[in-house]
C-alpha cells in the first residue's frame, strides 16, 4: 500500500548548511516526511532545531545513539524508515554503521568515510544488513548529466579520449577558519574532514562526475595538492592528471582559493566523434559538439532528451524553460532512494531507473581516489595506482 516514508536526520542543526538542503529536497515530491532527528553535536541546540521544525518533542534526541535506542522501541509502523547523515565527515562511518546494524536504511553525505579501509568496511556492513544505502553525490542526479551518461553509453561521442573536470570555488581564499567560521573550521581540521581538504570535499564530486558520465574508471593519478593558506593542515587546491581504464586521459582541477569562483563544477568529455560540455551553474543545458558542425545546445525537458534518456526524463519535474537546479538534483536521489526502500519492503523488483542513485561502490571509488591523490602528491612519484 502506498504510504509516506519516514525520515530521520543526524546533523543539520541551526546554522548548518547542507541539512536544510536535504530537508527541502526530501520533501519536494510530498512522499517523504521528516519525523525525528538528533540535529546537533550540542544536544540543547539540537532540541531548538526540532522546535523550529515543529517536530514531536519525543522524537528529537540529544544524541544519535539515543535516537537509535528510542526509535527501536517504537512500533515498526512509527519508526523512521531511514536516516540522513549530514554531519562532518568524521561521523559518517560510525553513524551509518550503527544505524545499518540496528536495521535502518541510511542516506549519507560525501565523502563517505575518512579512509578507504573504512569505506570497504562499510560496504560489508551494508551487504550484511540487507538495507538500502545511498551516498549523496547530488551532481550526478541532474537530468542533463543523466543525458550525458546515456549519450556516452550509446556511442554518440565515439570512444572517449579525454575528460576535463574542474571544480573551482573561492570561499577559502582567506583563513576564515581562524575566525571560527563553522563550515571552514571542520573542513580544515584533518580529524574531522579526513586527510583530504579540497580534494576530499569537492574533488570527490569531480571524480564521481567524471566516472559517472563516462562509465570509465580512473586507474592512476598524478597529483599536486597545495595548501596556499599558511598553517592550514589540509590542501585547498589540487591539480591532477588522470588515466582511465580505456586509455583515455584526464585533467581534474579543484580549488577553494580561486577568488571569484562560486561553485564552478564543469566537465568536458571528448570522444573520437564528438564532445559534450556541462556546467553546474547552468545545469539545464548540455552542449553537444560534432566535428565541422555547429554546437548543439540540448535543453532539459524537451522530448528529444526523454527519447534518448529515460533517466533524464524521470529526473525532470517541470517543462523546458522553467529552470531546475540544485534542490531538484538532491530530490532526485531522495525519490529513487525512497522508492527503492518501499519496493524492497514489499519484496517487489526494483527497476534500474528507480535504483538509480549513488551508493557504497561510489563511496569506495571516492576514497580510493582521494587516498591515491594524497599519496601521489606527497611522494613525488609521477603516477600512483588506485588501490580499488
Ligand atoms: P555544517 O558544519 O554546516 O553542519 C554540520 C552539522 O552537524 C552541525 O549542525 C553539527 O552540530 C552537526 N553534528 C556534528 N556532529 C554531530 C553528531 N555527532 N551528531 C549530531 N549532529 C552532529 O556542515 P555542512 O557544510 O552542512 O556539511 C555536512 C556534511 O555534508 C559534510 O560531510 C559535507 O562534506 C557534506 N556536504 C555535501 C554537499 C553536497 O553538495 N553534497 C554540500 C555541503 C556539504
Amino acid at each position: 500500500m502506498a504510504r509516506k516514508i519516514r525520515m530521520g536526520m543526524v546533523g543539520g542543526g541551526k546554522g548548518a548548511f547542507i541539512g536544510a538542503v536535504h530537508r527541502m529536497a526530501a520533501s519536494l515530491d510530498g512522499k517523504i516526511e521528516l519525523v525525528a532527528g538528533a540535529f546537533d553535536i550540542d544536544p540543547e541546540r539540537g532540541k531548538l532545531m526540532g522546535d523550529e521544525l515543529c517536530l514531536d518533542h519525543s522524537r528529537v534526541y540529544g544524541t544519535y545513539k539515543e535516537m537509535i535506542e528510542k526509535e527501536l522501541a517504537l512500533p515498526a509502523s512509527k519508526r523512521v524508515d531511514f536516516v540522513s547523515v549530514v554531519t562532518p565527515n568524521n561521523w559518517h562511518f560510525p553513524i551509518s554503521k550503527d544505524f545499518l546494524e540496528a536495521g535502518f536504511n541510511v542516506l549519507c553525505e560525501k565523502p563517505m568515510t575518512m579512509s578507504l579501509a573504512e569505506a570497504i568496511g562499510l560496504e560489508n556492513i551494508v551487504k550484511k544488513s540487507g538495507k538500502t544505502f545511498a551516498l549523496m553525490h547530488n551532481y550526478t542526479a541532474y537530468p542533463m548529466v543523466k543525458l550525458a551518461k546515456d549519450m556516452v553509453k550509446c556511442g554518440d561521442l565515439g570512444t572517449v579520449r579525454k575528460v576535463i573536470v574542474i571544480y573551482p570555488q573561492g570561499w577559502l581564499a582567506r583563513p576564515i577558519e581562524k575566525q571560527g567560521q563553522q563550515q571552514a573550521s571542520w573542513r580544515t581540521d584533518p580529524k574531522q574532514s579526513g586527510a583530504g581538504g579540497c580534494i576530499g570535499d569537492i574533488g570527490s564530486h569531480s571524480e564521481n562526475l567524471a566516472e559517472y558520465i563516462t562509465g570509465l574508471k580512473i586507474t592512476e593519478v598524478c597529483a599536486e595538492l597545495t595548501s596556499f593558506i599558511e598553517g592550514r593542515p589540509v590542501d585547498d587546491d589540487a591539480n591532477c592528471l588522470l588515466r582511465f581504464d580505456n586509455g583515455a586521459k584526464g585533467v581534474l582541477h579543484t580549488s577553494q582559493i580561486s577568488i571569484g569562483e562560486e561553485n564552478g563544477l564543469s566537465i568536458w568529455v571528448h570522444g573520437t566523434d564528438a564532445s559534450i560540455e556541462w556546467h553546474q551553474e547552468h545545469p539545464n543545458q548540455l552542449l553537444f559538439k560534432k566535428l565541422d558542425a555547429p554546437v548543439e545546445i540540448l535543453s532539459r525537458g524537451n522530448p528529444y532528451v526523454a527519447a534518448k534518456s529515460p533517466a533524464a526524463a524521470r529526473a525532470t519535474r517541470v517543462p523546458s524553460g522553467h529552470p531546475e537546479g540544485f534542490l531538484e538534483a538532491f530530490a532526485n536521489n531522495y525519490k529513487n532512494f525512497a522508492e527503492t526502500i518501499l519496493l524492497k519492503e514489499e519484496a517487489k523488483e526494483v527497476d534500474p531507473l528507480v535504483n538509480d542513485f549513488p551508493s557504497v561502490a561510489e563511496g569506495i571509488r571516492g576514497m580510493a581516489f582521494i587516498e591515491a591523490a594524497i599519496a601521489n602528491s606527497k611522494n613525488n612519484e609521477k603516477w600512483t595506482k588506485l588501490k580499488h
